[in-house]
C-alpha cells in the first residue's frame, strides 16, 4: 500500500501517540470484563415538557473502572464500537434500561417513555430487531414508551437496509429518533422516507443559540422542519434559561440538559419525579 502514500508523506510515530495506542488496549480487555464484574451501570437524564415537568428521561451508561475511577462513554464507547464489545454491551444497556422501565411503571410514576442510545454497529446486526424483541418479551415492558436514538451517520449509511430495519422495529411498537441531529449529512429525502418520531437537535447548536446567529437560525429551522413533517422535537444541552426561552419560542417542546438535570442513577431520578424539578416552568 505504499504506492497509495504520497512521496511527501512523513509518518511520524511519536512515544505519546503509542502510550495513547497502549492505553485504548488496556482499557479494551478491561472492558471485556465489566459487565460480569458489575463495573457498569446507567444513569438518566430527565427529559421534560414545556412546564418543567419530567415525561421521560435517556439511559446513559457509565463504567466505574476498579482503579482507573469513571472512565466517560465518549471515551469508551468508541473503544467498544471499534473492537465488537458494543454489542453485548448495548444488549446490556437495553435490558438493563428495560427492567428499569418496567420497575418504574409498576410503581405507578407516570412516566411517558425512556430514550436508549443504540450504536451503528448494534443496529447493524442482522439479528437486531429479534433480539429487541426478545428483550422486550422477557422484560414485559410497553414497546411504545421505549424510544431509540439512532445517529445521523448511520441512518444515512445504508439507507435501504436502514429503513427496513427501522420498520421492523415500528412494528415492534418502539419510537425512533435521531440523536445529534444536524452534525451529519442526512437529507429531507431521507428523512421523509423513515418512519421516525422525533428528531434530537444536537447540543453544539443549542450551546451557541445566544452568541451565533447562525446557530440560532438552524435550531429554528431544525424546529420547523420536524413540525412540518408531523416529528416531535427535543432540545439537548439545555444549560441556560436563556436557551430555554428561545427554544420555547420557536416551538421546541421538549428540553433536557443541565438546566434541568445532570444524568443521575436511577433512585435519585425516582426521588426528582416525586419532588419535580424547581424553578423552571413557564
Ligand atoms: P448523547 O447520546 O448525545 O448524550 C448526550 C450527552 O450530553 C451525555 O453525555 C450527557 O451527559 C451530556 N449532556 C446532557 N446535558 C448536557 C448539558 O446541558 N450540557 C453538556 N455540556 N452536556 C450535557 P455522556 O453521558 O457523557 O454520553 C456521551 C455519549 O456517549 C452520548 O451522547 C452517546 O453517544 C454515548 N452513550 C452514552 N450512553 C450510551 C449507551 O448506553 N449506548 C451507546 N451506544 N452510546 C452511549
Ligand atoms: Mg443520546
Ligand atoms: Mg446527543
Ligand atoms: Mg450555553
Amino acid at each position: 500500500r505504499a504506492k497509495d502514500d504520497g512521496r511527501d508523506t512523513i509518518r511520524f510515530f511519536l512515544p505519546s501517540m503509542q502510550a495513547a495506542a497502549d492505553y485504548r488496549l488496556a482499557l479494551e480487555k478491561e472492558l471485556r470484563h465489566a459487565i460480569e464484574r458489575d463495573e457498569l451501570s446507567l444513569y438518566f437524564q430527565p427529559q421534560v415538557d414545556y412546564h418543567g415537568n419530567i415525561l421521560g428521561a435517556e439511559a446513559l451508561i457509565r463504567w466505574t473502572h476498579p482503579t482507573k475511577g469513571f472512565i466517560s462513554p465518549g471515551t469508551f464507547i468508541p473503544i467498544a464500537e471499534a473492537s465488537g464489545l458494543i454489542l453485548s454491551i448495548g444488549e446490556w444497556v437495553l435490558r438493563t434500561a428495560c427492567r428499569h422501565l418496567k420497575q418504574w411503571n409498576d410503581q405507578g410514576l407516570g412516566l411517558t417513555h425512556l430514550a436508549i442510545n443504540v450504536s451503528p454497529r448494534q443496529f447493524r446486526q442482522p439479528e437486531f430487531v429479534g433480539q429487541v424483541q426478545s428483550i422486550l418479551d422477557e422484560t414485559g415492558v410497553n414497546p411504545s414508551m421505549v424510544c431509540f436514538e439512532l445517529t445521523e451517520g448511520l441512518v444515512i449509511d445504508n439507507i435501504i437496509d436502514t429503513i427496513e430495519k427501522m420498520q421492523g422495529l415500528k412494528k415492534l411498537g418502539l419510537q425512533l429518533s435521531i440523536d445529534d441531529f444536524g452534525t451529519g449529512y442526512s437529507s429531507l429525502t431521507y428523512l421523509k422516507k423513515m418512519p421516525l418520531d422525533i428528531l434530537k437537535i444536537d447540543q453544539s447548536f443549542v450551546r451557541d443559540i445566544e452568541t451565533d446567529a447562525n446557530d440560532a437560525a438552524i435550531v429554528a429551522t431544525i424546529i420547523a422542519m420536524a413540525e412540518h413533517l408531523y416529528l416531535k422535537v427535543i432540545a439537548e444541552g439545555v444549560e441556560t434559561r436563556p436557551e430555554l426561552d428561545f427554544l420555547k419560542q420557536n416551538g421546541c417542546n421538549l428540553f433536557q440538559g443541565y438546566l434541568f438535570s445532570r444524568p443521575i442513577p436511577g433512585h435519585q431520578f425516582v426521588d426528582l419525579l416525586a419532588k419535580g424539578i424547581p424553578q423552571t416552568g413557564s
